[in-house]
């Protein structure tokens, strides 16, 4: 795989990042509620909402995880995180890295 391919490879995986964010956690919320409002229907109770929201929270978490690690493919450092003072925080709508600048969507020189 030459270097044009892996910047290609890694552009497409970000995206792939940022949408199942995007849609993976509405997607999941509204079949957690069906089913929790199916549960509910069942027993009665709020077991169902107290059953599905823990799965909630895991899903939304690990996606903005695997989002807000997603690697620069020039330097290799995570491409959404800046540096303040000496402190990281999360640039989720940046248009290059935070260590490289290099910008989203380009290709090697
Ligand atoms: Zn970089």
């Amino acid at each position: 795989m030459n270097e044009r391919e892996r910047y290609r490879r890694a552009w497409r995986d970000l995206r792939l990042r940022r949408w199942s964010y995007f849609l993976g956690v509405p997607l999941f919320g509204i079949v957690a509620t069906i089913f929790a409002v199916a549960l509910n229907s069942v027993f009665g109770t709020i077991a169902g909402f107290l059953a599905v929201f823990p799965g909630l929270i895991i899903i939304h978490a690990w996606l903005r995880y695997r989002w807000e690690n997603f690697r620069c493919p020039r330097c290799g450092h995570a491409f959404f995180i800046g540096i303040v003072f000496g402190i990281p925080y999360w640039r989720r709508f940046s248009k290059d890295c935070g260590t490289c600048h290099l910008p989203k969507g380009a290709g090697p020189v």
